[in-house]
């Protein structure tokens, strides 16, 4: 057996509205080469000014991994030519990164086993991202409008020995940002990019030498990635050789890692200060400006969701998965409560989680809404609320309450005129009910006999009485609440006619 080690370095594109060091929008996919300047072209002679707001949005990343952050920062020039960078360096960041030493803790079940682990953040700093370059056969064609988008590279220690740990770590950093609005963490678009750093080596012996995955573009294919090069390695170990150190390609055609070049290291690259910025003093106030804009977070608010409404923490993880979402419970479940905190706290809440989770996202990806624009949704937090309360307390159906969804969305109305419209409102007035059961009790002498009678087993009782509660709903068109029926059928069997006080006609 052998020991893997592997670490990660995730860039994610930091959603400013201009790039790192010029006035040019960072837009993805707009016509190509239109959102350039002589800065992010590398013109002689022109100079790039830092957009503050990137580091910002840095520095919140890095406080929410628990990194440090320095009191003074500055950029290096990392130098190489390729024709994706006209400047033939790429301004980042290597001796006074914005984020240091932090940390992230991964939870998930990983091969039907529970884990929960802590893993280390090296580091995160700033980088201009470089042009897109797109290979047509024999033609090479360069888009520099991303080259200069503000980029925040995380890099962390190499703790983490499976393929799905770094999936699970993947997953969790991605829900942080879009969390915290500083990536939209779309991994097919290349706004949240990962490379995988795998080392196997015999156990005790400590990270061996390095082979680096890129291509690693859905957190799926970072676990295969990974799984198949740990295979790999172990393969060469087992036959008496080592890995070499490279960069390898993640072939998902193939399912396997291919070669892709020879790995350089940092001293290749001779990094220098980038002289044309100046040093940047992070003082107290920039700090506290930053934590101040740090919201609850994803895991926070789900084990607070769960505590505070009765739900599972499996459906408040899943309905933190989307802020969005987050916030569209919270504000029905709300709102229930001022129609009823009692019932809300019981029954309503579990219910809204319920429907969240299966109706309701599923009418949305019917409609084509996505999770994040629920905001848009024509059933909005107040009405699914009032539908909730109705429903907790037996004024409708749970049936009817699902058409009540789908009709409140399509037609844009209040589900309590819907409910009224269709005549869907339970039957709750006990004297309605006592008349229909009196007829029934006539009709059904036989059964009344059978389940007055001593020698009647309680379990035929039930069977007897559920059996003429049916009947009393079929004499009401089934608007009878089956409850207050089955209440009903009790006291008159018992030969306790007229008053029906011990019953609970709540009026709702
Ligand atoms: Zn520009």
């Amino acid at each position: 057996m052998y020991q893997a080690f592997i670490g990660l370095e995730i860039h994610i594109q930091l959603l400013t509205k201009t790039k790192a060091f010029c006035g040019c929008r960072p837009e993805f996919g707009d016509e190509p080469n239109s959102n350039i300047c002589p800065v992010c072209m590398g013109y002689p002679g022109a100079l790039p000014s830092l957009n503050i707001e990137a580091v910002r949005m840095g520095c919140i990343t890095a406080r929410t991994l628990n990194c440090i952050i320095p009191e003074k920062t500055w950029f290096e020039r990392k130098q190489y030519f390729y024709p994706d960078l006209s400047r033939n360096y790429q301004i980042t960041q290597l001796a006074s990164s914005i984020g240091q030493r932090g940390y992230i803790d991964i939870e998930g079940n990983i091969g039907g086993k529970h884990i929960k682990k802590r893993l280390r953040i090296k580091e995160c700093h700033i980088e201009e991202d470089t042009a897109k370059m797109i290979h047509t056969g024999a033609v090479s064609l360069v888009d520099y409008n991303r080259a200069g988008v503000p980029l925040l590279e995380i890099v962390t220690e190499p703790d983490m020995e499976t393929g799905e740990e770094a999936e699970l770590f993947i997953q969790r950093l991605r829900r942080l940002v879009r969390y915290l609005s500083v990536c939209d963490g779309n991994m097919e678009e290349g706004s949240l990019r990962a490379d995988a750093n795998v080392s196997v080596n015999f156990p005790g012996m400590g990270p061996g030498k390095k082979v680096e995955i890129k291509n690693l573009n859905s957190s799926r294919y970072v676990k295969l990635g990974i799984n198949h090069e740990i295979a790999r390695h172990a393969a060469l170990m087992d036959a008496g050789e080592t890995a070499e150190p490279e960069t390898r390609l993640w072939n998902e055609k193939r399912s396997e890692t291919v070669p892709m070049r020879r790995k350089e290291n940092s001293a290749d690259y001779r990094y220098h200060t980038e002289y044309d910025l100046p040093v940047l003093h992070l003082d107290e106030a920039f700090i506290k400006s930053v934590d101040d804009a740090i919201p609850e977070l994803p895991h926070e608010r789900a084990g607070r969701i769960a505590e505070e409404y009765g739900i599972t923490m499996e459906q408040a993880d899943l309905i933190c998965g989307e802020k969005a979402l987050a916030g569209y419970f919270e504000d029905a479940v709300t709102e229930s409560i001022k129609i009823d905190s009692e019932l809300t706290k019981k029954r309503a809440a579990p219910l809204i989680a319920n429907w969240l989770l299966q109706d309701i996202k599923y009418i949305l990806g019917r409609e084509n809404i996505a999770l994040r624009d629920i905001s848009t949704f024509r059933l909005n937090p107040p009405r699914l609320a009032s539908l909730a309360v109705m429903t907790a307390a037996g004024k409708i159906t749970g049936k009817n309450a699902r058409q009540c969804m789908e009709i409140a969305a399509a037609e844009d109305k209040d589900p309590p005129q819907i409910v009224k419209e269709r005549g869907w409102e339970l039957i709750c007035d006990p004297q309605i009910i006592a008349r229909a059961a009196d007829a029934v009790i006539v009709a059904e002498a036989k059964a009344v006999t059978e389940l007055k009678a001593a020698e009647t087993s309680e379990k035929q009782r039930q069977t007897l009485i559920t059996y003429l509660v049916g009947k009393v709903l079929a004499a009401t068109g089934g608007m009878a609440d089956p409850k207050i029926a089955a209440d009903v059928i009790k006291v008159k069997v018992r030969g306790q006619e007229g008053e029906f006080p011990q019953v609970s006609f709540k009026t709702l």
